[in-house]
């Protein structure tokens, strides 16, 4: 008998979505603007805090666009990206007209390692080509080491475009993520910790930027009666009926968090025992939203036989992402690579971790990796 499909992460309303999507339809507001899109955007900026201004748009990957063209990236610039990340950090830089310059993670965190990031800065600029930006992601909700990429970035002279697509609800110290760049990204995508089924935001200090941003992801125009442009802009900006769909979303979202860490803790006290695997753990300044609960083996072929063993048990999981400087679509950029993210991708793998388990999910999921090892 097949067992149900358990998924690596889906969607979980929490109910008052419809009462948001209805007054949409109710009030006519089914536009990229109204009534929801503010109430969602002042929802995130009073959850973020420290003064942020949160700019919606229709995905995470149009905010690092927006973001990317707000820090002054153009043709023929370079942009050092994490090279442990989905492949939505970096293709925007190539919209552009950029070059994305990779850099691998350290141990810790699993995120840009500070010390390479550095190398790599003073390599770049040796070379005539000081890198324009850096993005830095909190990868499955694991802060990054803020403190030491900062003092890099500042030394440089060069600002940090927060990656935050993964870690809405996490923290560095007192500081939550998408308060921690020069600008910040969140994605609403149907996986992550929240969803408006499709959706992303720009996060920034400064309101002027939020007004820039808007502008830009609502084809840029001009302060006139008829329509006149001298910029080039984009079509980005987020639905109202969607934004009604992110309203309900916020007001669960601390019970998501709660959801997702304890479902950490319960594969780690069941699966901590077992020598092949290893889990990540929080260094002291950080609280992840654990958004993946992610392992790492002690070899591919472990990693491989408990992912194909799930699969057998309509179980998903998934490897970790695959490094960009190993992606055949940027072979060509420029890398600086230590081995961390590569020994990642082969034996690191990603557990089935939505917020709507239940605990008889994740004892079938636990079950099956300790039947698959034994
Ligand atoms: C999901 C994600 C994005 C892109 O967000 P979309 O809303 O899907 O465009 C960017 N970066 C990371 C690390 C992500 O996980």
């Amino acid at each position: 008998m097949i067992q149900d499909k358990i998924w690596l992460s889906s969607p979980h309303m929490g109910g008052a979505e419809q009462k948001y999507v209805q007054e949409a339809f109710d009030t006519n507001w089914i536009a990229p603007l109204g009534p929801n899109v503010k109430g969602f955007e002042e929802a995130i900026e009073t959850y973020i805090g420290q003064g942020t201004h949160a700019a919606c748009l229709s995905s995470g990957t149009g905010a690092i666009h927006i973001g990317l063209e707000l820090l002054g990236v153009g043709y023929g610039d370079e942009v050092i990206c994490q090279s442990l990340t989905f492949s939505a950090s970096a293709n925007p830089i190539t919209y552009l007209g950029a070059t994305p310059v990779f850099v691998d993670s350290e141990r810790e965190t699993w995120n840009l390692c500070p010390d390479l990031l550095e190398k790599a800065i003073a390599d770049r600029i040796q070379k005539g080509r000081k890198p324009k930006a850096i993005i830095a992601v909190h990868l499955y909700g694991m802060p990054y080491k803020c403190d030491e990429i900062q003092e890099i970035a500042l030394k440089y002279d060069i600002p940090v475009l927060e990656d935050s697509a993964e870690a809405l609800g996490s923290r560095y110290r007192d500081r939550k993520c998408g308060s921690l760049g020069d600008l910040s990204i969140l994605s609403f995508n149907g996986n992550k910790i929240i969803t408006t089924s499709g959706g992303g935001a720009l996060l920034t200090m400064d309101e002027k930027v939020k007004a820039k941003a808007i502008f830009l992801s609502t084809q840029a125009r001009d302060n006139a009666p008829h329509y006149q442009h001298s910029h080039i802009g984009y079509n980005y900006r987020m639905s109202n009926v969607l934004a009604g769909i992110g309203r309900g979303q916020m007001e669960v979202l601390s019970e998501r968090v709660t959801a997702r860490r304890k479902n950490y803790s319960i594969y780690k006290d069941a699966l901590s025992e077992i020598s092949e695997i290893t889990f990540l753990e929080e260094p002291d300044y950080a609280y992840s939203n654990r958004w993946l609960t992610t392992i790492l083996t002690d070899s591919f072929e472990t990693r491989e036989k408990i992912r194909l063993f799930l699969e057998e048990a309509n179980i998903e999981s998934r490897p970790l992402w695959k490094p960009m400087h190993l992606q055949p679509v940027f072979n060509s950029c420029p890398s600086y690579i230590n081995g961390v993210s590569e020994e990642m991708f082969e034996k690191g793998l990603c557990l089935p971790s939505g917020s709507n388990l239940l605990k008889s999910d994740l004892d079938r999921v636990i079950e099956n990796i300790m039947n698959t090892l034994s």
